[in-house]
């Protein structure tokens, strides 16, 4: 079974990772005596890398903002469209005389 073992480090940081792990948990660094190199796992790295990062963590986040808008707006703009209607409507019923 794998053992939990902390005696391996970074050879990037020289931080303390375990010994099954593929990258290094502080700054990404892929580790030597992993196994298999997916490109899941290198994006989960470069991931890791960039979240380091301040300036990307802040486009990462404005664009997760923006996405989250873009979900939110169509529903907003029709809410506001059926309401702004109804308060048209009601406005012409009222101005009628
Ligand atoms: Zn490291």
């Amino acid at each position: 079974m794998a053992g939990v073992t902390a005696s391996n480090r970074c050879p990037q940081c020289n931080h303390s990772v375990f010994a099954e792990d593929r990258y290094c948990s502080k700054c990404g660094e892929r580790l030597p005596g992993g196994q298999s190199f997916s490109a899941a796992e290198a994006a989960g790295a470069a991931m890791t890398k960039a979240m380091k990062d301040r300036r990307v963590r802040t486009v990462a986040g404005g664009a997760a903002i923006g996405a989250a808008a873009g979900l939110v707006l169509p529903v907003m703009t029709t809410g506001f469209g059926l309401v702004a209607g109804a308060a048209y409507a009601g406005y012409k019923l009222v101005k009628k005389d």
